[in-house]
């Protein structure tokens, strides 16, 4: 798995998919763990980003990580990516070419690291999830995805510009973070009524 996820950082880094492998400096596949169990998907990198070719790096990341802190996580407890893995000139909004030029990138690292729930940051990432819903209904709110669970928040950039953003942002991460709690508790749960109902077999292990 380890090998799939740093083959496709290997891809991204040298993608000419669409014209913003000419304009870039570093392209930004993801970081984090391999193994995470929550994957964050921003929007696309910002002059940070692109020239250090990691994600959330710039002062968006530096309330990412605050918040992430908050919940008693950190970088690498999670996996970090975007939607877009190079940056748009002038932080533009993506355009539609861009973002069908890169999903298929997304598509594989979310089958490779498998996460059991992904956080979309801000719009982009919630619409390429749920198109055409608003993100100021459905934040906060955790949704099935194919098997897994999306849960939209605010994107942090917005969060800087706004305190009313900030404040949810901030609710929304104790949210997620008495959802891990709780799944947590129940996976636990039912690992020790299995073993109630049934001793023997798992002794065999
Ligand atoms: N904003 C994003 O959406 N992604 C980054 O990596 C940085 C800022």
């Amino acid at each position: 798995m380890v090998d799939n996820c740093l083959n496709i950082a290997n891809e991204i880094k040298g993608c000419t998919l669409c014209s913003l492998s000419k304009s870039r400096k570093e392209a930004v596949p993801g970081s984090g763990s391999f193994f995470a169990e929550i994957m964050f998907v921003g929007e696309a990198p910002g002059y940070y980003e692109d020239q250090e070719g990691i994600p959330f790096v710039g002062r968006a990341g530096n309330l990412l990580d605050e918040m992430l802190q908050s919940i008693k996580l950190n970088r690498d407890d999670v996996f970090i990516t975007n939607m877009l893995k190079c940056r748009p000139p002038s932080n533009r909004d993506p355009l539609d070419d861009e973002l069908f030029a890169c999903s298929q990138y997304l598509e594989r690292q979310i089958e490779v690291v498998s996460p059991k729930v992904i956080v979309t940051l801000g719009r982009f990432s919630f619409g390429r999830f749920f198109p055409g819903e608003l993100i100021s209904k459905s934040r906060g709110i955790p949704r099935e995805w194919k098997e897994l669970l999306v849960f939209p928040m605010y994107h942090p950039a917005a969060a800087l510009r706004n305190s009313k953003y900030k404040d949810a942002l901030e609710s929304d991460f104790a949210k997620l973070s008495e959802l891990l709690r709780s799944s947590t508790e129940t996976s636990n749960e039912s690992t020790n009524r299995e073993h109630y109902e049934n001793p023997k077999q798992l002794n065999l292990f």
